[in-house]
Parts: structure tokens; C-alpha cells; sequence
């Protein structure tokens, strides 16, 4: 490896991922724990045999009906009526972030954000060659909108990179924070709202204030929500003239035609997939209650996850529970660690595997 002509900023580093282990319970990554409904299986097979017999031929590059379906559950979801062409899809909202580096960042140019956040931000900076900056969040893991905007007037972004909700916190950033930050800068802001089905009410999400902010993206992911992590749809939805320059650095027929094919079967069965997004809500707030009341602290959460500790050695707790069978994610700041939310069942193994771990390590 080390004699490969490689660029200097990848050498000697690790490809980027949580372990993908073999165990009883998997609440390390985020994902909706709950499998597709038969009737979604047998429709999505039904699209897939459909779309398999044409596959000699690309796909629409466009992915125009899927913009068009996204669009409509963007309206149905957050009230806000977009037209198609302001609509982007790409493999995951990974891949529609690094679209928006490689359209917007660059060499000599700027990419901010605000730590703790997702860890993936970095890696887009660094394959696109844009400077990576972090700003700090608060002891709460909020962002102060006055430290927030300093960084902005001393880094001088192309591109502000907000999750919100945040992981690995959970935190939403309220949109008054968006605008200032909007207004701060002549770069782009992207909201990140890979977890927003997932918020409290009341929080409402940044698609509201795309009409007057041209230079605004929210992202967007089936991955979470849609209970299609294994698909890898994501999407993004910003100003005509924003996506046309998305189109620009997108390849050619990016996303297959299987693909569109089931993210369309997908967004038909949207109101089955909302019904447990509303159960994993609960499940969130009683996970939340339940951590807090065996004394630990808890990051206020708006996604389907949720931060606890502190712990002096949290990599002990995190082996021993994965003793018990039970993987979470060693992630955010020290001392804490993350937990995604489970079927009921999976979240019964973790408390009664976290009352055993902690008696061991008290
Ligand atoms: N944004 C955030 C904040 C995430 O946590 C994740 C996945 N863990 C993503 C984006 C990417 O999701 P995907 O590529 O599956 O859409």
C-alpha cells in the first residue's frame, strides 16, 4: 500500500465504517429495525421483474419519476410544495453530500461544520480537497448562534454543513440559527435532515425556508425513516438552479434502475412506514426516561437514537454489553456512548444487558 502512488492524505487511513458484526441485537448504526411490510416486498418484487427485462438499457438519468414521488411526500411530510426540478436523488445522502462538495468545495475553498457531528462530513472535505473546518457546539450540544457566526465571519465557508437533527447527538437546530447562518455567508448551507421524520412536534423542518433562501440544501435520506437503509436512496432538495448544478458533477446513470424502481414502491407505502416512525418517537422518549432515571445523563434527542454516559471508560461498557450480545456505538465525544432505537424487544435486551453491565463496572 505504502508504495502505491497515492494521494497523501489517504495514506496509512482506515476505509471509514462501523464494524458489521454477527450479533443478536444491532442497535449501532441507525437503522429502522423494522423490515419491510410483504405487501412493500411484493410490490417492490413486482417493479424489480418489471425493471429487470429493460436493464439492457440505462437508466433515466434524470430519475425523474422519483424526483416527481419525492417531491409529493416532501409536500405530503412538511407541508411544502416543491417542483420537480428542485428535487435531487443519489446513492444515499452520502453520496448527495459529496455531489454538493464536489460541486461547491474544492481546492482553496472552505467546508464548516460544528463538533460533535457525523463523521462522514470530514471525508467528503478530504476526497474533494476542501479545507475541513469545526466549529464548536455547546456543552449541550446546541450551536450557539453568535460563536456560530463568528466562524462563519473567520473561515469564510463555501459550505456549511448542519445536521439536523444531529448525530451523534440528536440535537434539531432551530431555524432561526439556519437563517442567520444563511445570511452570514455567500456560501451554501446544507441542512442535513437524514433523521428529521424523527423529531418532536413542533420542530419544524428547513424545507420551510427554502422559497427565500436561495443558497439553502436540505438533505434528505430513505435510509432512516423509510426503513430502506439497503436501498441507498437519498435526496436533496434545494432551488432549481442548485440542482442543475448538482447535475453537473453527478455520473452519468448514478442511480440504477432497480433502485428507482423501489424507492418509487417505497414512497406508495409511505403511510405504513410513518405509522412506526411514530411508534420508534415513542420508543425514543421512553429509552430517554428510562436512561435517566438509572442515573445517567442523556443528550435531548429528535432522531431515532439516543447519547448517554458518561462513562470513565466507555470502551468497557461498550465491550461488555457487546458480551452480552447486545452492539451499540463507541462514537461522539468521550465518555459517551450511542444507541439506536430497536423494535421493543431489541430495547428490552439493551436495558436488561446495560443493568448487568453497569453493576460489573461500579
Ligand atoms: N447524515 C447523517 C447525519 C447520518 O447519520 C447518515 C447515516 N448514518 C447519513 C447522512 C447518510 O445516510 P445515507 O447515505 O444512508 O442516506
Amino acid at each position: 500500500m505504502t508504495d502505491l502512488p497515492i494521494r497523501d492524505e489517504l495514506r496509512g487511513v482506515e476505509p471509514y465504517g462501523a464494524p458489521q458484526l454477527d450479533v443478536p441485537v444491532c442497535l449501532n448504526v441507525n437503522e429502522n429495525p423494522f423490515p419491510p411490510s410483504e405487501q412493500l416486498v411484493a410490490d417492490a418484487a413486482r417493479a424489480v421483474a418489471h425493471t429487470v427485462r429493460g436493464l439492457n438499457r440505462y437508466p433515466d438519468r434524470e430519475a425523474t419519476t422519483l424526483r416527481e414521488r419525492l417531491a409529493g411526500y416532501l409536500d405530503r411530510e412538511s407541508g411544502v410544495a416543491l417542483r420537480t426540478e428542485q428535487v435531487w436523488a443519489a446513492n444515499g445522502s452520502n453520496e448527495i453530500m459529496l455531489q454538493i462538495l464536489q460541486a461547491f468545495g474544492g481546492p482553496g475553498r472552505t467546508a464548516l461544520s460544528f463538533a460533535p457531528t457525523y463523521s462522514m462530513y470530514p471525508e467528503y472535505a478530504r476526497d474533494t480537497s476542501t479545507r475541513w473546518v469545526v466549529g464548536r457546539r455547546d456543552d449541550d450540544f446546541s450551536i450557539d448562534a453568535e460563536t456560530a457566526l463568528k466562524a462563519v465571519a473567520e473561515h469564510q465557508p463555501s459550505v456549511i454543513l448542519i445536521a439536523s437533527p444531529n448525530n451523534p447527538t440528536g440535537t434539531a437546530v432551530p431555524l432561526d440559527t439556519v437563517t442567520a447562518l444563511h445570511e452570514a455567508t455567500d456560501g451554501m448551507v446544507v441542512v442535513d435532515e437524514a433523521y428529521t421524520e424523527f423529531r418532536r412536534d413542533g420542530v419544524p423542518s428547513a424545507l420551510t425556508l427554502l422559497a427565500d433562501h436561495p443558497r439553502l440544501i436540505v438533505a434528505r435520506t430513505m435510509s432512516k425513516a423509510f426503513a430502506f437503509a439497503g436501498a441507498r436512496v437519498g435526496y436533496a432538495a434545494a432551488s432549481e438552479q442548485v440542482i442543475d448544478v448538482l447535475r453537473v458533477v453527478r455520473l452519468p446513470y448514478h442511480l440504477s434502475a432497480v433502485t428507482q424502481a423501489v424507492a418509487v414502491v417505497a414512497l406508495e407505502h409511505a403511510a405504513e412506514l410513518q405509522a412506526r416512525v411514530a411508534q420508534l418517537r415513542e420508543e425514543r422518549d421512553a429509552l430517554a426516561a428510562w436512561l435517566r432515571g438509572i442515573g445517567l445523563e442523556v443528550a435531548d434527542s429528535d432522531a431515532n437514537f439516543v447519547l448517554f454516559g458518561r462513562f470513565a471508560d466507555r470502551h468497557a461498557v461498550w465491550r461488555s454489553l457487546l458480551d452480552h450480545g447486545v452492539l451499540i456505538r463507541e462514537t461522539g465525544p468521550d465518555g459517551w456512548l450511542r444507541v439506536s432505537v430497536g423494535t421493543p424487544e431489541e430495547t428490552t435486551a439493551f436495558r436488561e444487558a446495560l443493568v448487568e453491565v453497569l453493576k460489573e463496572h461500579t
